[in-house]
């Protein structure tokens, strides 16, 4: 008689998947309440949607939103829409996070820089991908409360600065991957600069609560550029010009 594993529901299967292979992020987020509600946000709006990336999803299925939210929206942590964070902010619809994270192709010892760290939500999806995350805030409010939600979580290969995100992190330049979260009118050169040869960067871009598209910018290994227009957006906008 052959022994045969018991079948694995696709929950414990989902936690068992976040401990295989690479752990850059080395954070142990218990099983939660919300656990079902964060499959089910996996599969009927990210999946279905086309992101394929086991890493990215798994990532999405580990990080608790609900932990990102402000306390009166917990509920709707795991709806398909963006939420306030206060300060005029929003975090990013999850398809948008997904979406994002698959497209920048992290690989696990990349360095990513993010520019709108807002609630942390989206550096902690690439700190679970890469491993280490730049992330910086303009607000510092918001900066400081996500710091604290980060460490809370106890992620230790996530850097937070509160500054002006135009002007990326020279001292950690140049990184393998760069997005943005709130929306440029042009491609801010200091970024692009800081993109190593053979990275890519992710941005919305346009006018301000205009006609935004994500732009995936790519640097060869030569340094040439290329840039594609991948999806209509509307992103809040960045604020203070680098000469501001
Ligand atoms: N990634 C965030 C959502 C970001 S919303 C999350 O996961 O929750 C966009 C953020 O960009 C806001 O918090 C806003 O304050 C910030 N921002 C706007 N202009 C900026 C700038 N010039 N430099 C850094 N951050 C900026």
């Amino acid at each position: 008689m052959t022994l045969r594993p018991a079948p694995i529901s696709p929950v414990i299967a989902a936690l068992l998947c976040t401990g295989g292979g690479h752990e850059p992020a080395a954070t142990v987020q218990a099983a939660d309440s919300y656990q079902q509600r964060r499959e089910a946000m996996v599969t009927a709006q990210i999946r279905a949607r086309g992101v394929r990336a086991p890493q990215v999803l798994d990532a999405l299925r580990k990080v608790q939103r609900h932990l990102f939210v402000p306390g009166d929206l917990v509920d709707a942590a795991y709806s398909d829409r963006p939420l306030p964070i206060g300060h005029g902010q929003t975090i990013s619809q999850p398809y948008i996070v997904g979406f994002m994270s698959d497209l920048l192709q992290i690989e696990p010892d990349h360095k990513v820089l993010e520019i709108g760290t807002g609630s942390g939500y989206q550096a902690a999806i690439l700190a679970e991908l890469a491993g280490t995350v730049y992330t910086i805030e303009i607000v510092e409010p918001l900066g400081n409360r996500a710091l604290k939600t980060l460490a809370g979580l106890g992620y230790e290969n996530i850097h937070v600065r509160i500054g002006n995100g135009y002007l990326g992190w020279p001292e950690a330049a140049p990184f393998d991957r760069i997005i943005l979260t709130a929306a440029a009118e042009e491609l801010p050169q200091a970024l692009v600069n800081q993109l190593k040869a053979g990275g890519r960067l992710l941005a919305p871009v346009g006018p301000v609560y205009g006609a935004q598209d994500i732009i995936l910018l790519t640097k060869d290994r030569s340094g040439n550029l290329s840039r594609r227009k991948i999806l209509p957006v509307r992103f809040v906008p960045m604020v203070q010009k680098p000469n501001q």
